[in-house]
């Protein structure tokens, strides 16, 4: 059976790791999202709420499954018996990075392959930065992410704003 794991932070999920999500789903057997539980990074979104709410936008594709993981994304390869690590390449900016962490990962766990999606165009210029950024400031989010992720983004927005 091939298993694959597609490991990142996920702060919050956009579009365009759906997309990933759901072509790894084409592909393998079965793919376990892995949600980086690190707490060094100070994410919006607690690894809970992230977990939950990939769960909920995942609940259609019977093959994909969410998981938190707190350590190397090779050690939870290794873990979930999966022989892929899956990452999204969107520019040159993200090869350089994740070049280095694909070749330093087949070092310490030459058992375990990386493999790279390219982004689909549309979602070529996505990401939970910039996403988090402009909902700070009230803009439109509805192009990036699913309903389910937008209402989570106003909630954390307004708790905000009532704190300040
Ligand atoms: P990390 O903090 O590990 O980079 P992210 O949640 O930002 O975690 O991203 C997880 C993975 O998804 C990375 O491989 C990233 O390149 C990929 N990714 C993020 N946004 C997109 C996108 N719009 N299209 C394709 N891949 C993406």
């Amino acid at each position: 059976m091939a298993v694959a794991v597609y490991p990142g932070s996920f702060d919050p999920a956009t579009y365009g790791h759906l997309d990933v999500i759901a072509r790894a789903g084409n592909l393998f057997d079965e793919v376990i999202v892995g949600v980086l539980n690190n707490s060094a990074k100070s994410p919006l979104f607690s690894v809970e709420e992230r977990v939950n709410i990939l769960n909920r936008l995942t609940l259609e594709i019977p093959n994909v499954k969410i998981k938190a993981f707190s350590g190397l994304a090779v050690d939870f390869a290794r873990e979930c018996g999966a022989q892929v690590i899956v990452r999204g390449l969107r520019a040159i900016t993200d090869f350089e990075y994740e070049l280095q962490m694909a070749q330093t990962n087949r070092v310490l766990a030459p058992d375990v392959d990386t493999m790279f999606l390219t982004t689909s165009l549309e979602y070529a210029y996505l990401s939970s930065t910039i996403v988090k950024e402009v909902n700070a400031f009230n803009g439109e989010i509805s192009k990036f992410v699913p309903p389910i992720v937008a209402e989570a983004l106003q909630e954390k927005y307004m708790s905000r704003k009532n704190n300040k």
